[in-house]
């Protein structure tokens, strides 16, 4: 996107980015303070549900600012030799804490054959967190998100798959699901893969998507080798 836009254009979605991202962060901020406000005047049995909804308000506030900073500063990461395996393990615990409150299941099927790759490890986290997350917010409960990796020898690339079994997509919302701000949620920022699809750059790969309606959604993420 960056390189197809002249500097006006790019100004001017900065300054809509900058509305939006004022508006999403004022949402939050006015439910923390309403929820003061009462926390102030209620008795004190009923303080523990307004606390988790103040934390959960301040951390979506928080995912928000951190979003939308490393998808404005689309700087070139500093890379390191890396197992993708190890990036998932340490992921898992995170993953399966979420996906045992859902009540749904991951599966990892991993390829050992996988080499170490030129990564940014804090990037892939969020990169895999942001898909996760997608996936299983959109399966019911007893929905199964699989996480696979594959070396593709003949093509050079290492494949990351992120499939689920959820609510899939039309065609019409497979083309916009990159944009930033675009999403269907009522709590969502939009950020989320607009973010993916500009780590998965910063790393010279690709993301695809494949997704059906009620049947479920796969993003494969192509990483290249490290250079040899
Ligand atoms: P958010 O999650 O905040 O809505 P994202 O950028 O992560 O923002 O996703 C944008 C939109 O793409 C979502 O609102 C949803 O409509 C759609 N989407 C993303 N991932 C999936 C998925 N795995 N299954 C179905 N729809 C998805
Ligand atoms: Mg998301």
């Amino acid at each position: 996107l960056r390189s197809e836009l002249g500097n006006v254009e790019r100004l001017s979605l900065v300054g809509q980015m900058a509305a939006s991202i004022t508006h999403e962060i004022r949402n939050p901020m006015a439910v923390v303070r309403g929820f003061l406000q009462l926390m102030k005047e209620k008795s004190p049995e009923s303080l523990d549900h307004y606390y988790r909804i103040v934390m959960e308000e301040l951390d979506r506030a928080n995912g928000i600012i951190n979003d939308f900073l490393s998808l404005a500063q689309n700087r070139i990461s500093e890379k390191e030799q890396w197992h993708l395996h190890q990036i998932i393990n340490d992921l898992s615990p995170l993953l399966w804490a979420d996906a045992n409150l859902r009540g749904q299941t991951i599966e990892l099927m991993l390829d050992e054959r996988v080499p170490k790759l030129n990564l940014n490890a804090k990037e892939i986290k969020q990169l895999l967190l942001n898909l996760a997350r997608n996936g299983m917010e959109a399966m019911e409960e007893k929905g199964k998100l699989i996480l696979q990796t594959c070396l593709v020898e003949k093509e050079q690339i290492v494949e990351l798959i992120v499939m689920d079994t959820g609510a899939g997509m039309s065609k019409s919302r497979q083309e916009r699901l990159f944009e930033p701000f675009f999403t269907t949620k009522a709590k969502g920022t939009g950020l989320g893969l607009a973010l993916c699809l500009s780590i998965v750059e910063r790393h010279g790969g690709k993301i695809k998507v494949e997704s059906e309606e009620g049947q479920g959604t796969t993003f494969i993420i192509q990483l290249p080798l490290a250079d040899s």
